[in-house]
């Protein structure tokens, strides 16, 4: 079997090969990034089959992302020795996707919620019945009601101390009885009710336990309790459970992802056995030498040996553009240099911290003739729940006869979304806002200065404008007043902040509004050749790109603030963790925090084979930021000094100067060489205007060549 694998190009060395080979109860690779730990995995499951003619229905292999989860079904399938019919048939999928499906074999047919918008409204109606108008946020209601759940405790385990923890228990039962109602559920119901037959259904769990007689778990370190006890339930008596992860990548805590359930694994299972990978077949030795010492700086983890298969041979290159604004050009400019250069559109990954950090290089690439997918954006930032808002505010500033943009409005006044405002003025709709009969009081001088204000906005360059707009309309985003919101009044912040760093590239309130239109246009147009093209450069967070590998990554944003993130930074220092690991003085919150986001930096460094850019804007929403701290750590560490430090290494481009098609529209930059002098006439494959011919300065071979 080995032979034959190592005949199709695949092989094993000494540890992995004993991992594999490990026969039954239960076994754990703790192991780094690029390890093989994915690899092992599916081998081992090919092996199972092969060797110990195990049948592929008795395979259980589960990971944590449907990304991942897609990357190792695909695995599986090219492994040697293991037919793609024998492969399909394993049960290979996401926890969710898995369990789902036992669900739906028991007869449960409930729809699952996919939109966390209707959940929100959900809430907010009920929170209306129950006489509790917008004191509480959904958004949190609905983290916390995931977070107890994937702890294994119910809403009755929480307090009921004080008024508010009475109504938070009666909201959040209410919201039970709403999804029972209708026969919806939620992403984390299909664990708790899957959980719930295996506990109660004796006969249904000893069916599943004769049946998944191996389970197999890929980024186990992601683990939250729920899943662990599921897991634990099917896994017995028997006990052939094999887990693989790397402390040093848990990065969904928020999820209830607890690194201590793999590391207590010998504890629960004093007879698994350790299998330790130590070869990182991945990166190139000089980018696994910049992830080792990002990692080493963490307190909490668990040492690991990490050595590079190859030779060092490509340095990490650090940009460092003045603004977010100068990021996305450099990195458009950088794929350019990288395609001209021979690397595919499909070999670049482009990783980001936040939805919002990716902003301009979304917009950059949408008005560009890049070839991309975005994993984390489907809109564009400006239909985003936050900013949607303040830009109707603009839009009436601009024309206060804009009905839609009216209604858009209206939530933050306190009127629902669906009145109708007739026009009894013969001015604008907005001036008869105001002489809306059903007012009360309060709510007719806050109309009146909101009037007021955007007509004040109208005479303001979009930046000022966005300023005096956002102070009610953040007010009224974060009049909790709970206190318990601060991580999401730090959202709304950053994300508004954001928006003036994009109005402030406009003279006037129309040539931004224009643009944002366009914008959506165009996203449109990439959404559908997206759809049809899968060739293009991949744009996600970090979070997605967890268990992945792409040949050039490029991070974005790794500046203070961003990476790490503002809202660990400002996590509160003196709250101390429940539960430190046994023996460790128990850390604080913010480090923890801070634990977190290095391991995001690692995880974003650790997904680069071949080439790898890090990007620190002088600049981060609009303003300044230093290069992030998990790279000045690293490289006090390496005793690199100033000369070698990647700044310097900016990309060159020899440019030439060509005639081109350039399109028209000013707010369009595409442009396209132009292959025959004869051509006469053409349309811009993005925006559909005419192009005319133009000289310019163009990378020696275009990204098309
Ligand atoms: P992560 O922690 O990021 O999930 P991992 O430990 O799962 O990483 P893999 O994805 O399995 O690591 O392996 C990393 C890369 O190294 C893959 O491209 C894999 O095919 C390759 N690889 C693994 N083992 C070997 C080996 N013995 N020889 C050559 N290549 C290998
Ligand atoms: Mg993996």
């Amino acid at each position: 079997f080995f032979r034959a694998l190592e005949g199709d190009g695949v092989y094993l060395n000494p540890e992995q090969l004993a991992a594999v080979r490990h026969t039954d109860g239960p076994a754990l690779v703790l192991a780094g990034a690029g390890s093989g730990k994915t690899r092992v995995l599916t081998v081992r499951c090919a092996y199972l089959i092969h060797e110990h003619h195990v049948s592929p229905e008795q395979i259980m292999l589960l990971t944590f992302t449907r990304k991942a989860a897609d990357e190792m079904s695909e695995r599986l399938g090219r492994i040697p020795g293991i037919s793609r019919e024998a492969a399909g048939r394993v049960t290979a999928g996401t926890f969710h996707s898995v369990f789902l499906r036992l669900l739906r074999f028991r007869g449960n047919h409930e729809t699952i919620i996919t939109s966390e918008r209707q959940k929100q409204v959900a809430l907010k109606v009920l929170m209306k019945q129950q006489g509790l108008k917008d004191d509480y946020e959904p958004e949190v209601l609905l983290h916390e009601l995931s977070n107890l759940k994937n702890c294994l405790q119910t809403i009755h385990d929480l307090p009921e101390r004080t008024t508010q923890d009475k109504q938070k228990k009666s909201l959040l039962l209410a919201y039970e009885d709403w999804k029972a109602e209708r026969q919806l559920i939620d992403f984390d119901d299909i664990l708790v009710n899957a959980y719930q037959l295996l506990q109660t259904d004796d006969a249904l769990r000893e069916k599943m336990q004769r049946r998944f007689r191996y389970i197999l778990c890929d980024e186990f370190q992601d683990t939250n309790p729920l899943q662990y006890q599921i897991v634990q339930l099917i896994a017995a008596p028997d006990n052939h459970l094999f887990c693989a992860g790397d402390d040093d990548q848990t990065i969904y805590s928020f999820n209830s992802a607890d690194s201590a359930i793999m590391l207590n694994f010998t504890t629960d299972y004093p007879e698994a056995v350790r299998l330790p990978l130590l070869i990182n077949y991945r990166s190139d030795a000089r980018i696994l030498g910049l992830a080792n010492q990002v990692i080493a700086k963490n307190q909490y983890r668990h040492v690991k040996s990490l050595q590079a298969a190859g030779a060092p041979a490509s340095l990490p290159v650090f940009l460092q553009p003045g603004s977010v604004q100068e990021e996305a050009e450099k990195v458009h400019q950088l794929i350019y240099e990288l395609t001209a250069a021979g690397t595919s559109f499909q070999e670049i990954a482009i990783l980001h911290r936040t939805a919002n950090t990716a902003r301009a290089l979304f917009e950059e690439l949408t008005f560009s003739e890049v070839p991309f997918t975005s994993y984390s954006q489907t809109e564009t930032f400006y239909e985003q729940s936050y900013v949607k808002p303040v830009v109707d505010h603009l839009r009436l500033a601009l024309n206060d006869d804009d009905e839609a943009a009216l209604s858009g409005i209206l939530p933050s006044l306190y009127i629902a979304k669906d009145t109708s405002v007739p026009n009894v003025t013969s001015d604008g709709l907005l001036q008869s806002l105001p002489l809306l009969p059903q007012l009360k009081a309060f709510q007719k001088t806050k109309v009146e200065k909101r009037v007021e204000l955007i007509k004040k906005a109208a005479s303001r360059a979009p930046e000022a404008a966005v300023k005096l707009i956002r102070e009610p309309y953040e007010a009224y985003l974060t009049a909790d007043g709970s206190g318990e919101t601060t991580a999401d009044q730090a959202m709304v912040r950053e994300t508004l902040d954001e928006l003036e760093t994009s109005a402030k590239r406009f003279k006037t309130i129309a040539a931004f509004i224009e643009y944002i239109d366009e914008l959506t246009r165009r996203t449109e147009m990439v959404r559908e050749r997206s759809q049809s093209v899968t060739d293009g450069v991949k744009l996600m967070t970090i979070h997605k790109a967890k268990g992945l590998e792409f040949p050039v990554v490029i991070v974005l944003g790794a500046s203070e603030n961003l990476l790490p993130h503002h809202t660990a930074l400002e996590a509160c220092a003196d709250r101390t963790y429940a539960q430190g690991a046994a023996g460790q003085a128990r850390p604080s919150q913010q480090k923890l925090a801070l634990e977190e986001e290095r391991r995001l930096m690692y995880v974003a460094v650790t997904r680069a084979a071949k080439q790898l850019y890090v990007s620190s804007p002088a600049q981060v929403h609009g303003k300044p930021a230093g290069v992030s701290r998990f790279l000045l750590e690293a490289y006090q560490t390496t005793g690199a000094t100033e000369a070698d430090a990647p700044a310097k290494s900016e990309p060159v481009y020899e440019t030439k100067e060509r005639l081109v098609w350039d399109c028209a529209n000013r707010n369009c930059h595409a442009w396209q060489q132009i292959k025959s002098e004869a051509e006469e006439e053409k349309q811009c494959p993005l925006c559909g205007s005419l192009m005319k011919k133009a000289v310019k300065e163009v990378p020696l071979r275009t990204a098309n060549a």
